[in-house]
């Protein structure tokens, strides 16, 4: 789950990190209030999206101005201009894709001077199973670019958990971005916050990018990106009430509610299959015939009928798809518990795209019979090759 860059702001800063002081804004009297109450003489106004890269990013209506998604206000009518020409207006930035994102809410911060822009940003790091600092001297840039051209810019080191964070941490730190003295000093404190913040709200990835010195002599976390854990938000009530569902991929929310994992993609061909691997596999193989997966959807072991009606409509109500793939192995789950459930949402929603099943495992054969008997118009399939061939042709040929 992600949140917003003022939401992760307010975390820091309950543990103690250094961030400007903001107002989270939804209109442009707010911003009005919040611009005089932090006083100026400079403001940052920032759009509020779960997409990095607004600085750069570009508004798709003209209106909004060419400046891009974060604007440095010198009076508080600039900052008023600026939130009333953001608020409702569509931004694209490298991580957005081409869609965009609207921009609802704005944050108002106080503007601070910048003498350096550092890179900072912590994660769960599978190989070691430890939480990773990742820190570079390239701060405001893309980390992708700064890897790929100057890998030598980047220091990353994990923490030991039985030890937690350590004062030879800090200095890692330090040492990495040339900082000295007092703001060694400083680095070692934030290291030690950010520690206690991400392993005490659980969090995935914690990016700070950039991380300032600002003309005073003070560290400063400047923009901040917060994804937390999914398995362990049950831990956090409190962030789970963060959540921003007007950020969500709607057919993503519903099918949470059914505990389906499910991922939109890009692609024609929707994807209904048990097992993650299976579901990889299935993925995998669409590519190799010529064609794209619109959906990642594993709908588990156990499923049960309702919960294959949900994962069936919601493929159907996706625009994009062009034809449904089924790939099932039974085993836990049941052939003929897919077929019933398959058939329920079609006679519920109907079928306007070609349909490719293939069935192996516990109950095939009542499961087939099932499908046989139903009148569906569907094209049946033998193995997981044969299926995907199947499907990508019937795509093809309907295009
Ligand atoms: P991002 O583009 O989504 O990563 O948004 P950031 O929060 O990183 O802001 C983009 C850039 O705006 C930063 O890299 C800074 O260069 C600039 N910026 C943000 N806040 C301030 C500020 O308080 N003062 C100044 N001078 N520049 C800022
Ligand atoms: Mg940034």
């Amino acid at each position: 789950m992600n949140i917003h860059e003022y939401q992760a702001k307010a975390i820091l800063k309950e543990f103690g990190a250094p961030v400007s002081r903001g107002v989270a804004v939804f209109s442009v009297d707010e911003a009005e209030a919040a611009a005089t109450s932090l006083g100026g003489p400079l403001w940052v106004v920032k759009s509020q999206i779960h997409a990095g890269g607004r600085g750069k990013g570009k508004f798709k209506e003209a209106s909004a101005g060419e400046k891009g998604g974060v604007r440095l206000a010198k009076s508080i009518d600039e900052v008023k201009t600026f939130v009333g020409q953001m608020l409702g207006a569509t931004l694209v930035t490298v991580q957005t894709g081409p869609a965009g994102k609207q921009v609802n809410r704005l944050y108002i911060e106080d503007g601070s001077d910048i003498e350096k822009e550092f890179y900072l940003s912590m994660l769960v790091d599978r190989a070691t199973g430890r939480v990773a600092f990742v820190v570079s001297t390239e701060g405001g840039m893309d980390i992708e670019t700064v890897a790929h051209d100057t890998p030598e810019k980047i220091v990353t080191f994990s923490v030991d958990p039985a030890t937690g964070l350590m004062p030879h941490h800090g200095r890692t730190i330090a040492k990495a971005l040339g900082l000295t003295g007092d703001l060694a000093k400083q680095a070692g404190t934030l290291a030690a916050q950010l520690y206690a913040a991400f392993t005490g709200k659980d969090m995935a990835m914690l990016e700070i990018n950039p991380l300032i010195v600002t003309t005073d002599g003070q560290l400063k976390c400047l923009d901040a990106k917060v994804s937390f854990d999914s398995n362990a938000l049950y831990r956090h009530p409190d962030m789970v009430a963060l959540r921003d569902l007007t950020e969500e991929d709607s057919k993503e929310i519903e099918a949470s509610k059914y505990d389906l994992s499910y991922i939109a993609l890009d692609g024609t061909i929707g994807c209904m299959v048990n097992g993650a691997g299976l579901a990889m596999a299935t993925m995998d193989i669409i590519k190799l015939y010529g064609e794209e997966p619109a959906n990642f959807l594993d709908v588990g072991g156990g499923a049960s009928k309702e919960k294959v009606t949900a994962a069936f409509k919601i493929i159907t109500a996706d625009p994009n798809v062009k034809g449904i793939l089924v790939n099932i192995f039974g085993g836990i789950m049941r052939c003929d518990i897919i077929a019933e459930g398959v058939i329920a949402a079609v006679k519920d929603v109907g079928l306007q795209v070609p349909l490719v099943v293939r069935l192996e495992g516990t109950n095939v054969e009542l499961g087939k019979k099932i499908i046989s008997e139903s009148g569906l118009n569907v094209i049946a399939a033998d193995d997981l090759d044969d299926a995907a061939a199947k499907i990508v042709k019937a795509v093809k040929g309907n295009a």
